[in-house]
């Protein structure tokens, strides 16, 4: 087997009328985020990680913006998929590690249930699963509440002949 590392980021815009869900986790808040899917930033940043360690192409290409089966899903299951798709290729999932970038809402009250979520999505114990929460300083498009990013980090193990 061999170690490989992949990084994701993601960004979406809030929006009135909307979920906000984070990590699998609704969170009571006055806007969501916009989106086709759950709009769920951190697990798209995640799922981006985890494909691009792999070799893969992003989300964006695997589960298309346009294609009407994903309207609304839970990035759980898109989560759940790419995660088939490493076992298909042999390999493992080692940890995930990542960042949200919010001014508001707090996210500490959610990260216990969020990474338990994760945890259960990807089959790894929560020790495993990195979620941290700053705010901008108030600074840039996050600083005025515009929006929520994420930045994840996944480490997999691949068979040697699956990363020819
Ligand atoms: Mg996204």
């Amino acid at each position: 087997m061999i170690t490989l590392t992949g990084i994701g980021y993601d960004v979406h815009r809030f929006a009135p009328g909307r979920p906000l869900v984070l990590g699998g986790v609704s969170i009571p808040h006055p806007l969501g985020l916009d989106g086709h899917s759950d709009a769920d930033v951190l697990i798209h940043a995640i799922a981006d990680a985890i494909l691009g360690a792999m070799g893969e192409k992003d989300i964006g290409h695997h589960f298309p913006n346009t294609d009407p089966a994903y309207r609304g899903i839970s990035s759980v299951e898109l989560l759940k998929h790419v995660v088939h798709l490493l076992a298909e290729a042999g390999g493992r999932l080692v940890n995930l590690d990542s960042s949200l970038i919010a001014e508001a809402p707090k996210i500490g009250p959610h990260l216990d249930r969020m990474r338990e979520i994760l945890a259960s999505a990807v089959g790894l114990p929560p020790k495993r699963i990195g979620i941290k929460a700053t705010t901008n300083e108030g600074m840039g498009f996050i600083g005025r509440a515009e929006g929520i990013a994420a930045f994840a980090v996944a480490t997999i193990l691949l068979p040697t002949d699956a990363t020819l």
